[in-house]
């Protein structure tokens, strides 16, 4: 496994690996590994020759009131996950080699990334849309891999791909989640002994909204303000948003259609902020 730091050295053996026939598969993170990222390493592993990992943690994406100075790092621990997991090159910039003085140029997502993550977080999607365009045009992959934990993030970058013209295919793999439920995340390491009891509500919450639908519940506001109860009975839980919405645009919906729908979570639990979501009305 090789380190490459700089851009143009990672392009440099991207186009070569392409020339000699390789296919790349691509991992973008922000580091601090656990077996939601590596689940994409396998998966890249699985379909590609040649798997590249990124551990950048962008600033752009974080606003100046969020934990960016604060996100947790485990350089050493990540490469050997890295490492153990297969992958071939891990590309690892710092500020400077991705937003050099003079850097002016971003990408702006449009409607599918206004609401929900928008919403709470205004300046979230530029700065992911613009880094992933930047590390598409250094790593020059043939597969991305991406994980449906952030399931907007997903149709942001599909959207962006289309849209820009990326030559290259998205794959989204699903949520891996710690045995009872709730959804890995670097930032679980913020939560207190007491506040991952507390995190669980968003796994719980999901598990009622499948049972209504089970139940053959399809109206997506019933839904909704069923969870809203559930999740305000935790004391320690502030809602920012629950979303019963289309899955291939984010758009509010009032019934739920098989195979067309996705239930979105964002919840506070003390400081820290939780996403989850899960597809609803599948075929069983
Ligand atoms: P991050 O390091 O948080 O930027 O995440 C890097 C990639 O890992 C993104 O595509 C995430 O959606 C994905 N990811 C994060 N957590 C999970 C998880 N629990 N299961 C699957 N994928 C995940």
């Amino acid at each position: 496994m090789q380190l490459i730091e700089k851009a143009g050295e990672m392009q440099k053996i991207s186009e070569e690996l392409r020339t000699a026939g390789k296919t790349i598969g691509f991992v973008p993170t922000m580091g601090f590994l656990h077996s939601g990222h590596l689940s994409l390493v396998d998966a890249a592993r699985e379909r590609c020759n040649t798997v590249i990992v990124s551990i950048y943690v962008n600033p752009t994406q974080f606003s100046p009131s969020e934990d960016f100075k604060q996100y947790p790092k485990d350089m050493e621990r990540d490469l050997k996950l890295c490492k153990g997991h297969g992958t071939d090159f891990v590309f690892v910039p710092d500020d400077m080699e991705m937003y050099p003085n003079g850097f002016e140029t971003e990408v702006k997502p449009g409607n599918i990334a206004a609401d929900l993550e928008g919403r709470f977080r205004p300046t979230h999607f530029q700065g992911v849309a613009t880094i992933v365009a930047k590390l598409f045009n250094i790593v020059k992959p043939h597969i991305a891999f991406f994980g449906q934990k952030d399931f907007q993030q997903s149709l942001v970058v599909k959207r962006m791909a289309q849209d820009l013209n990326f030559d290259l295919e998205i794959e989204v793999c699903p949520i891996v989640r710690e045995p009872d439920g709730l959804a890995m995340s670097s930032r679980n390491t913020y939560l207190s002994a007491e506040e991952r009891k507390a995190a669980l509500v968003l796994y719980k919450a999901i598990q009622l909204a499948k049972e209504m639908v089970a139940k053959d519940e399809r109206n997506a506001a019933a839904i909704e303000e069923k969870l809203h109860n559930f999740i305000s009975a935790e004391k320690r839980a502030k809602i920012d948003y629950i979303a019963v919405r289309d899955c291939n645009n984010l758009k509010r919906i009032e019934k739920i259609e098989e195979g067309k729908a996705v239930l979105l979570l964002a919840v506070r639990i003390g400081k820290t902020r939780l996403i989850d979501n899960e597809l609803l009305g599948e075929e069983k």
